[in-house]
């Protein structure tokens, strides 16, 4: 087995570093990266456009079916929403919250998990969420999940959102959906057995990076 062949997926909560470190490993290995978040984000605004509001995961289910969600080229990939680029529509408080409250219906995750595992059939790639590990790709070849404090994981979010918003309001919407990835019936967010666990809050990244590629190297030698 090739580095490139490898299928690597990451889960851990909001602000725990997933995509920054899942977007290195990409590019790194040469293989492709499904960001799931994106998708549920994509869906949320979908929602959001249709009048739709957090209680409305089965209408949102419904407009899935008819959704085009598809990585477009880039790094990291631009997602497009039947055929238009809404990478920089889905990337705020309001929207991953939307996601959030509709990822916990049933009928939504069965169809992202669905589209999602056939994209990972094709081999080579890095996903991260709150499920890969656990439901979408129980299979991979490296599991890991990536956490670190709240507090931590709310300060890097609140630079992110640049003046959008205070800390304390990000640290508070931030333990809210913890609270809901973890607690929901459906898939919660949890760590997979076999899964590595590395906390993110005090290790740079490219050390993050570098202790995944060892699982990597392991897994290949
Ligand atoms: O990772 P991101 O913040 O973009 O995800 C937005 C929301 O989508 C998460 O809070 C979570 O509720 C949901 N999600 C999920 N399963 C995934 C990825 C995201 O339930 N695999």
């Amino acid at each position: 087995m090739q580095l490139n062949e490898l299928v690597i997926a990451i889960d851990g909560p909001a602000g725990a570093g997933k995509s920054t470190v899942a977007k290195q490993l990409a590019q790194t290995l040469g293989i492709r990266y499904l960001d799931t978040g994106a998708m549920y984000r994509g869906l949320a605004l979908a929602a959001q456009r249709a009048g739709l509001g957090p209680q409305d995961g089965e209408r949102a289910a419904e407009i899935l079916h008819n959704l085009e969600l598809d990585f477009g080229p880039g790094t990291p990939p631009r997602l497009m929403l039947n055929g238009e680029d809404v990478s920089g529509l889905i990337r705020t408080l309001e929207i991953g919250d939307l996601a959030s409250s509709l990822s916990t219906f049933p009928q939504v995750r069965q169809e992202m998990v669905r589209r999602q595992q056939a994209m990972v059939a094709k081999g080579g790639c890095i996903l991260e969420g709150r499920d890969v590990t656990t439901v979408v790709a129980p299979n991979a070849h490296v599991k890991v999940y990536l956490t670190a404090s709240l507090e931590e994981r709310a300060r890097r979010r609140a630079i992110e959102l640049g003046q959008e918003m205070e800390y304390l309001e990000v640290r508070q919407q931030i333990e809210h959906r913890d609270h809901r990835d973890i607690n929901r019936s459906e898939s919660p967010l949890t760590v997979a057995p076999g899964a590595a666990v590395i906390d993110s809050a005090n290790l740079p990244i490219d050390q993050v990076v570098e202790r995944i590629l060892e699982l990597c190297r392991k897994v290949t030698a």
